[in-house]
């Protein structure tokens, strides 16, 4: 139904007229069958490679006798755990059904009609989208090199800016902040604005002068940080990510988090996939590995691609990315054309497993040379 024909458009609030729908890729069942092909790829979702720790599979399986009962609300043991990997009160965590759900949660907490809202070109879809949905003002700040351009954004702060949101490292462009810059500009930001810092990607940063945000809770009240499950921890499907802040604006956040956000399934995971830092440091290792692959590849051909941090990378093809995005399906190779983010010529593509990385560049080369 276009917007045109949609008889219900006007009942709809404000925010949600303009919106468009998140568009998530493929999967991969489903793209095998409408292109007969199997044997194919994924590297679009940014996904772990390796899977997941089998002490997930284990915690699970020991959980299925209790799907028949509500998951516990507060997350009390999982709260527990994270309160101590990250030196906090528990008090100050909120659970999320992903990390997404907390940012829509900070959306519909601190952002209304009359309201700004501050991020950067090329930022993650969420932000907008949950902005726009609460009916606020969307504010985009100009990107330098691609990433964050932190005295742009300083600028166009205006008394009616309530939420800043930095996801560090960024996707879809892999660029990141250090500490020094994050910390010259969280000391410039008002107190009547919120920062999100979104670390969705944190545990693969290798580089010394990468902040953890949350070492910034104590100093700046102001600021949230968020972290998922779905990347390294590899559990994308269970859907959890958690949110770090004082326990004041933790408080807000639960007034509007759904009672039962978190299933018991995930929760169970996440605890397991916390236990089990063997696992994240073999994943972080194979994608090092990877990245160099790619970075190696491409210097070799001549493709300019964006430096990365995270577990992808974004490569400037020199043309239009959706053809030669098809003609990789067709191979079945599977990566994410970025024009959404406009970025028409680029082609973000998660750093998989070695073998999954040299039939991508393999199959990409050939393409490319049609
Ligand atoms: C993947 C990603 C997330 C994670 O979202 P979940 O809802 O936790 O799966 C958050 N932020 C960014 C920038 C991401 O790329």
């Amino acid at each position: 139904m276009t917007s045109q024909t949609n008889p219900f458009l006007e009942l709809a609030a404000p925010g949600i007229r303009e919106l468009k729908p998140y568009l998530p890729g493929k999967p991969l069942s489903e793209l095998e069958r409408e292109l007969g092909i199997s044997h194919s790829i994924k590297l679009a979702s940014n996904e772990n490679p390796l899977g997941v720790s089998p002490k997930v599979i284990e915690a699970i399986t020991r959980s299925y006798s209790e799907l028949a009962r509500y998951p516990d609300g507060g997350g009390f043991q999982l709260r527990q755990s994270l309160a101590e990997k990250h030196a906090v009160d528990p008090s100050c965590i909120t659970l999320g059904n992903g990390s997404n759900d907390v940012l829509d949660m900070v959306a519909r907490v601190f952002l209304a009609p009359g309201m700004e809202t501050l991020f950067s070109q090329y930022c993650f879809a969420v932000y907008p989208i949950s902005s726009q949905a609460v009916g606020a003002k969307l504010v985009i700040a100009p990107a330098n090199a691609y990433g964050h351009d932190l005295d742009r954004m300083l600028q166009m702060i205006t008394p009616r800016t309530r939420v800043i949101w930095i996801a560090n490292p960024n996707n879809p462009t892999g660029t990141w902040l250090n500490k020094d810059e994050l910390n010259a500009f969280l000391v410039k930001v008002p107190e009547h604005v919120i920062v999100v810092l979104d670390e969705a990607y944190i545990e693969y940063v290798q580089e010394s002068d990468y902040p953890d945000g949350t070492q910034w809770l104590d100093v700046f009240p102001n600021v949230i940080v968020t972290r998922t499950f779905s990347k390294a921890y590899g559990l994308a499907s269970l859907r959890i990510g958690y949110g770090l802040s004082s326990s004041t604006i933790a408080d807000l956040l639960n007034r509007v988090r759904q009672p039962f956000n978190v299933n018991s399934l995930a929760q169970v995971a996440a605890q397991a996939a916390l236990e089990d830092q063997a696992f994240i440091q073999r994943s972080v290792m194979i994608n090092s590995a990877g990245m160099q692959q790619y970075v190696h590849e491409f210097e070799a051909v001549g493709l300019n691609y964006i430096p990365s941090v995270a577990n992808f990378i974004t490569v400037d093809l020199g043309q239009a990315a959706l053809p030669v995005d098809q003609a990789l399906l067709q191979e079945g190779c599977i990566t994410r054309p970025i024009a959404n983010y406009g970025l028409p010529n680029h082609l973000r593509i998660s750093i998989g497993l070695e073998e999954e990385n040299v039939r991508l560049l393999t199959t990409l080369k050939k393409v490319l040379k049609r």
